[in-house]
């Protein structure tokens, strides 16, 4: 179940439009949050899990869905925000019957097709993408697992953060906690212990955190304490929310720089990060790699120019940092306040 805090109330103005769907035959209930077009069509992933209610999953579609405005503004790439949720009753559907929740989704997405271009999230498979897309969609990526390029992406971002931060881009020696062992965060240990870093990994699924550390010569800790670990990195690679206003004291890294979506609890954790000494990149800036890898097969660059624009990520987390650090804020303020710019600017021309 995703971790909705219940006194959430749905801002429906907060986003451009949001659109909920239901059909009888399937059972599917899904929303779709377009926060910003300003810079071209909503582009962002479907996630298909459990919510408490309906109002908890239209304000992670719009949260999720703002935190993709942001990433585009800032890796400059032509697409305004979106994401969207499918609700699940009980375990998630397989075989035939999925492919049907997915078809009736492709169809609703079909009537406005201009307006999102939906992908892989957490959840949904390049399998379900497919179905999508086979009603008249434009869909992403359906071949290519955008995974290896959101690790490498985050991979850059953490040696310039660490050089920022710790004072070394070499990571041999560093110790870097990464909680979830899943595509992203077992690619990402697999990075980091090439360059030396000593790998602390944890996952729910346990097998998975094992086979992760032995293949990395690292160590499996439980999950709940992956962010307190005794570490200089928290890489947080699975699930929203992870750092909370209660929980700050208790950290022990010097740097927080991950894949997962939306790692903290709300804006006000930065603040308190900043004051507490702690290095926060943005996820939205960090974890951009999925979205360049997606955009580059859709425009057909070579694995070269790709890679570069990937790696471009880790010369965009040093600006920022050293701006953040310059005026003193969080860099999520500047991160926040450079892609408004963007956007004005855009919307201006
Ligand atoms: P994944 O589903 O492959 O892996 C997630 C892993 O996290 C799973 O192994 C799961 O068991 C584990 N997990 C779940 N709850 C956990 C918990 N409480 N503690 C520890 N582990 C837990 O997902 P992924 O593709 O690796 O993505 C990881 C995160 O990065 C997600 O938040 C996703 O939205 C974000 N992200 C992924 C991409 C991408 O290209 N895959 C791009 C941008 C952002």
């Amino acid at each position: 179940m995703h971790d909705i805090r219940p006194q959430e109330v749905v801002d429906p103005w907060s986003s451009e439009q949001i659109i909920t769907c239901h059909d009888k035959n399937t059972g599917l209930r899904a929303v779709v949050a377009i926060d910003d077009t300003t810079l071209g069509p909503g582009f962002g992933g479907v996630r298909l899990g459990e919510y408490p209610t309906a109002q908890a999953a239209i304000v992670e579609a719009q949260r999720l869905a703002a935190a993709m405005t942001l990433k585009h503004a800032l890796a400059e790439l032509p697409y305004g925000g979106a994401k969207s949720v499918i609700m699940l009753d009980g375990s998630a559907p397989t075989g035939a019957a999925r492919e049907r929740l997915f078809a009736a989704f492709g169809q609703f997405l079909a009537r406005s097709p201009e307006l999102y271009i939906p992908g892989v999230d957490m959840g949904t498979t390049l399998a379900d993408m497919v179905t999508i897309s086979d009603q008249g969609v434009t869909v992403y990526c359906a071949e290519h697992e955008p995974s290896p390029w959101t690790a490498r992406g985050v991979h850059a971002a953490l040696r310039a953060g660490a050089a920022h931060t710790l004072g070394t881009d070499d990571l041999a020696g560093v110790r870097i906690s990464i909680q979830g062992a899943g595509s992203v965060g077992a690619a990402l240990a697999r990075l980091v212990a090439a360059d030396g870093a000593r790998v602390l990994i944890s996952d729910i699924d346990s097998d998975r955190a094992d086979r992760v550390a032995e293949s990395v010569d690292g160590l499996a800790i439980d999950p709940g304490d992956a962010p307190f670990a005794r570490c200089d990195i928290f890489a947080p690679c699975a699930i929203a929310r992870v750092v909370t206003a209660d929980s700050v004291d208790r950290l022990q890294c010097r740097l927080i720089i991950g894949a997962a979506n939306d790692a903290l609890d709300s804006p006000a954790v930065a603040d308190l990060l900043h004051v507490a000494g702690i290095t926060v990149v943005p996820d939205y800036v960090a974890n951009a790699g999925g979205a360049i890898h997606e955009h580059a097969r859709a425009m057909g660059w070579d694995e070269e120019r790709l890679a570069e624009d990937v790696d471009r990520i880790g010369e965009r987390v040093t600006r920022l940092l050293q701006s953040a650090q310059s005026s003193n804020e969080p860099p999520a303020t500047v991160a926040g306040r450079l892609a408004a710019e963007r956007l004005a600017a855009a919307g201006d021309v």
